[in-house]
């Protein structure tokens, strides 16, 4: 069985290095950029001369040791720290669930304040461990304006966007609770090897559409990548879009992190269906769009996610369409098994039909690994996160598990 932790039952959370504690609707430093972080500091009286030192000093508090309180911040001093934490908070969000998979990935049910008159909203962020790397997939909307047909967050309307805050503290989380940040007591300077750690990558491919929020994206990014804090490589940041054109060339340009785009289908009468943003960016303007993609090469390829679904797009004429199709494009594919949910209108392709695609694709020169769904026992994989605001059923979550279990002899 799965292992489920309330975490909102204090008993029930190990110890770790940084307990978070709700974030109680002061205005955050998290998701700041530096220059607002300089304006923070004229606000807590810092003097001109001394801003951009501790606006370093605390990036590195935040970014690299991980602490969640002002009162960590040994090399602050009491007068600042006290008129920090009067104006501003550095809180964690609350995780509300974590679970853990039989397979080891994890999933955490978050919950964020509200935000103006709105409601608290929930978000579900998920870790996939695998052999040299770890991968976090990371939320940038609660539900999503689009409505693809076969994936969950698309029957959820949006809720709201989230702010580079919140897509942040999902990495943060992530790396609290796997241990990527030091122990606040280690001395300064002890931090955690990058090769020592659990989350190498991040994907945006949770719940959303990330070039629908493109400027709170853009700023968590910024963050998650500057070299003098939590220093992903944007080589190692996916961001994933179902084709909002005019974002493409925006992401290359100001984020400069790896592109994966959503395809699917090969003709536009079947993608206007599938992944209806197609009506207004069809296959030829989403892939002029990518053959230009600032800074795409031969080492920087852009990932073609395709799922697979049963007698819809999964026959070899559609496998040489795409292959025709993505030509002087330096790409991969990958073939992504269609994840079913209660009610979903579609099935997977047999696990033949996905080798016969994958090996035809394979033999035109591009690499097409077929993504093992993963987490499947605590509905982590992909198309399938949905909000606390609609969650499933329990006699929802029953018929999902029957029919994993009747339709995937595969993995
Ligand atoms: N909105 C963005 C990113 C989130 S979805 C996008 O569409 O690209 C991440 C990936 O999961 C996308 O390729 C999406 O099409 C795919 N997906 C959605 N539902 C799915 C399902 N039920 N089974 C398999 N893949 C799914
Ligand atoms: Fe939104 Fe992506 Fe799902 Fe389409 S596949 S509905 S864009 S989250």
């Amino acid at each position: 069985m799965p292992a489920t932790i309330d975490l909102t039952n204090p008993s029930a959370r190990p110890a770790r290095p940084h307990a978070p504690k709700v974030a109680d609707g002061m205005p955050t430093l998290i998701g700041m950029s530096r220059d607002e972080m300089v304006e923070a500091m004229a606000d807590a009286g810092v003097p001109e001369r001394q801003r951009k030192m501790r606006v370093n000093q605390i990036w590195h508090w935040l970014y690299i040791r991980g602490v969640s309180d002002f009162a960590d911040m040994h090399t602050i001093s009491r007068d600042l720290r006290e008129a920090l934490a009067a104006r501003y908070t550095i809180a964690r969000p609350e995780i509300v669930e974590e679970q853990i998979s039989n397979d080891g990935t994890r999933k955490w049910l978050m919950r964020f304040p509200p935000r103006g008159a709105g409601r608290p909203v929930e978000v579900e962020t998920v870790y996939i461990p695998e052999e040299g790397r770890g991968t976090l997939c990371i939320s940038s909307q609660v539900g999503c304006t689009l409505t693809c047909t076969f994936c969950h967050t698309g029957t959820q309307k949006l809720v709201r966007n989230l702010t580079a805050e919140e897509i942040l503290s999902q990495l943060l989380i992530a790396r609290d609770r796997l241990g990527d940040f030091p122990h606040k007591d280690t001395p300064q300077g002890a931090i955690v090897p990058a090769e020592g750690r659990k989350v190498t990558n991040i994907v945006m491919m949770g719940m959303g559409e990330p070039l629908y929020n493109f400027e709170e994206v853009k700023k968590a990014l910024l963050i998650a990548s500057d070299g003098d804090g939590l220093a992903l490589s944007r080589r190692r940041i996916t961001l994933s879009t179902s084709g909002v054109v005019p974002g493409i060339v925006r992401t290359g340009e100001e984020i400069g992190v790896m592109l994966a785009i959503s395809l699917h289908a090969v003709r536009d009468d079947l993608r206007d269906e599938l992944v209806p943003i197609n009506k207004k960016y069809p296959l030829k303007e989403l892939l002029e769009a990518c053959r230009t993609y600032p800074g795409v090469s031969n080492a920087r390829r852009i990932t073609f996610e395709y799922v697979m679904l049963k007698g819809v797009n999964d026959s070899l004429s559609d496998a040489k369409e795409l292959v025709r199709l993505l030509k002087g494009i330096p790409a991969k594919i990958n073939l992504i098994p269609f994840n079913p949910w209660p009610g979903s209108a579609y099935e997977c392709s047999d696990w033949e039909t996905i080798e016969t695609f994958a090996d035809f694709v394979n033999a035109n020169g591009y690499a097409s690994p077929i993504r093992t769904p993963r987490g499947r026992d605590i509905l982590a994989a992909c198309g399938q996160l949905k909000s606390e605001s609609e969650r499933m059923r329990k006699t929802d979550r029953l018929a999902l598990e029957a029919m994993m279990i009747a339709g995937h002899g595969a993995d």
